[in-house]
């Protein structure tokens, strides 16, 4: 392709690229499949890398992140962004309309009913249709530019669509649904950090990152409800709505208006029903005047608009009795205690359990057996405990002591200094903590393999077959046959997908090795830098810490890792059994062998699963895509291929690769 033909195509994937987000994440109808989405993404990538000339700062390209922001600006709003004055009770909504009517005369009157979301609230100028500047409320004159970090949102629109104004500013709210919320926590839990509060918070301190990736990686979302200047062509906060999510908004659907206080309540009590069936949290809903020319007249205080109020829940609350404590213990040996409670519903829910998180928070409840208690359930997985009823108390000798040994295997509990937690030590001796590295070891992100799950792990190692994750390798098919739902054929796949591992590369051995701290992200810098395993566990501390990513809290966990003869042992194990304990040698001596060359892949393989196949010519410079057209040089192709895909590839004299002409394909 020359130059020119490359720019449009540039150009002409960035239109598609925003149109296909749109439809994606705005309207929820997608017209292509994420295989082929992403697939135009790395094209405009490459191109985008071929042609810097060209850069643009809001290509889709973008959403991905990567960039550092080591110092947020502070930067003027344009118009001030206010809180809102805001109410518990009924009758202080109806004082308010009436407050409203007395001002404003006897004029038609409705109102727009929004979810109040529960998050951090974001101000985004457009200039020309193009983002401009994402900040921060800040104090509401003034707040952070955190404009890298919310172009990885997919549902802010980079570019906009239609009949926009040249210039304005709309507010939303940034925030993160119970899903994201609970898997980040999940994942925190496995590394030993501790878990975030609420998502409000989260959402707020992930604006903060300063590497734009892992805000990428979170799963924020934001809604937006509000436009700052050049409202001059409507009459009502519903048109403005309405024409926003036309420009490619995220609107909630869920905003009404509505002609009278009936209605007001109805919205009101229908949500306070409904509100944990979201899959996200509102702390209420925010009453606004409709009619723009009222706002105007009605005006603000030095705090918040008249114009506007928000009326909040009541937290979901019951009371209920506290009958024991139960301890976990996890795979980093943490302890966790959790209240045993008498059964209770909550919003339709039957309540039996809440987490306490640690002895702190016991203590500072001071709690006792018997005691009733207050339970609050949003959309986390376990509720919380929120108080004591100070007039139902458990008797004082039942007060509730920490356990000082490991409930699992007796060991004496350790907490470090300045530690809410407390561990029980005993790594290798403890089998929560042996059985929950494996899971870890096994499970998708780390080792994924397939025909073995967390359950079988509990299996193996109860049945004596497995202390460790290298003893994994070792295990045949006549070891498992005989076991409990063990059949000749999930046995075969078990050794199958174990010996399949062999091929993950060295960061995701690393990440499964599970030391404490270092996640995905991590594993990847560290692998990165030190190339092999010999050479990660001789590094300095100095080579540890001046890591991209890696403080001393990580660098002391690898240090400690790397002196443990029994982790030793593992990982020489781990070395003989064939995997990966360092880059792979094609990543560095033949870097991008199938530059530019488009791949199909098709059938099974015995190598590789699919999903490495890919990553593999990937990684080798590959282009991969989902259909076979003229543009493509090779169709790698595994057993059980569809013989139309192949009579195709063979009509367009497309070059067709077994697995193993592949294999000697990137050796040359
Ligand atoms: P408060 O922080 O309690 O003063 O409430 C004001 C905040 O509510 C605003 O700054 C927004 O961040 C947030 N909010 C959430 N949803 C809405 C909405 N639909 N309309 C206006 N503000 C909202
Ligand atoms: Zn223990």
């Amino acid at each position: 392709m020359n130059e020119s033909s490359n720019i449009e195509k540039i150009l002409q994937l960035r239109k598609e690229l925003h149109e296909h987000n749109y439809n994606y994440y705005i309207l929820d109808a997608p017209v292509i499949s994420d295989y082929d989405f992403d697939q135009k993404l790395k094209l405009l990538q490459a191109l985008e890398e071929q042609h810097p000339e060209v850069f643009d700062s809001n290509s889709p390209t973008q959403r991905v992140g990567g960039g550092l922001t080591k110092n947020f600006q502070t930067v003027a709003h344009h118009l001030p962004m206010y809180s809102l004055s805001n109410t518990y009770s009924l009758g202080e909504i109806q004082e308010w309309i009436e407050r409203i009517k007395k001002r404003i005369g006897p004029v038609p009157l409705t109102y727009m009913c929004e979810l109040k979301f529960d998050g951090a609230s974001i101000n985004l100028t457009y200039e020309e249709g193009a983002l401009k500047r994402a900040a921060t409320r800040g104090d509401g004159v003034q707040g952070d530019d955190v404009t890298q970090n919310i172009k990885t949102l997919n549902t802010v629109p980079l570019q906009l669509r239609g009949d926009y104004p040249s210039f304005f500013e709309i507010r939303g709210e940034v925030i993160l649904p119970w899903d994201a919320f609970n898997a980040l926590n999940a994942e925190r839990n496995l590394l030993g950090e501790a878990p975030f509060k609420n998502p409000r918070n989260t959402a707020s301190g992930s604006l903060k990152l300063q590497d734009s990736a892992l805000v990428a990686a979170r799963g924020l979302e934001c809604f937006t409800y509000a436009i700052a200047g050049a409202k001059g062509s409507f009459k009502t906060q519903f048109e403005v709505l309405e024409k926003a999510r036309l420009w490619g908004f995220r609107v909630p659907q869920s905003a009404a208006q509505c002609d009278n206080i009936e209605a007001i309540f109805e919205f009101l009590s229908y949500w306070d029903k409904h509100r944990t069936e979201l899959p996200y949290e509102i702390d209420g809903v925010v009453i606004k005047v409709n009619e723009l020319a009222w706002q105007e007249q009605l005006g603000t205080t030095a705090k918040s608009p008249r114009w506007a109020i928000a009326y909040k829940f009541q937290a979901e609350q019951a009371i209920t009795t506290l009958q024991g404590i139960h301890y976990q213990v996890g795979r980093t040996g943490a302890i966790t205690p959790v209240a045993q409670l008498k059964p209770i519903s909550i919003s339709g829910t039957t309540v039996k359990r809440a987490s306490l998180h640690n002895a702190d928070q016991i203590e500072k409840l001071d709690l006792r057996l018997g005691d009733r208690v207050f339970v609050e359930k949003g959309g986390e997985i376990i509720p919380k405990i929120t108080g004591v009823a100070p007039t139902e108390r458990g008797a004082k000798t039942d007060k509730i002591e920490f356990i000082e040994h490991c409930p699992e295997c007796g060991s004496k509990l350790e907490r470090e200094t300045g530690e809410a937690q407390h561990y029980c030590p005993n790594k290798n001796g403890c089998p929560p903590q042996i059985i929950g590295r494996i899971q870890h070891f096994i499970s998708r992100k780390a080792m994924d393999i397939s025909g073995i799950g967390a359950e079988t792990v509990t299996q193996l190692f109860e049945a004596g077959l497995i202390q460790n994750s290298a003893d994994l390798y070792i295990l045949t098919v006549s070891d498992l046959i005989g076991l409990e739902r063990m059949a000749e054929k999930s046995a075969q796949n078990l050794v199958e997908g174990v010996s399949q591992s062999k091929n993950q590369p060295f960061s995701k051995v690393l990440f499964a090795l599970g030391i404490r701290y270092v996640g995905e992200t991590v594993a990847k810098k560290l692998a990165k830098k030190f190339k092999n395993i010999e050479a990660l566990a001789l590094a300095t501390w100095e080579e540890l810490i001046e890591t991209d990513e890696i403080g001393e809290r990580i660098a002391l966990s690898i240090q400690a890792f790397f002196i443990d003869p029994q982790q030793l042992q593992l990982v020489n194990r781990l070395e003989q059994y064939g995997l990966q304990l360092e880059m792979e040698q094609i990543e560095a001596a033949l870097p991008q062998v199938l530059e530019g060359k488009r791949f199909v892949i098709s059938g099974v393989f015995e190598q590789f699963s699919r999903k490495q196949l890919a990553d593999k010519i990937e990684s080798l410079g590959g282009i991969l895509s989902g259909s076979i057209s003229s543009k493509t040089d090779f169709l790698v192709a595994g057993k059980n291929m569809g013989p139309a895909k192949k009579e195709k590839a063979k009509q367009l004299g497309i070059t067709i690769l077994t697995e193993t002409a592949f294999l000697e394909l990137i050796q040359t």
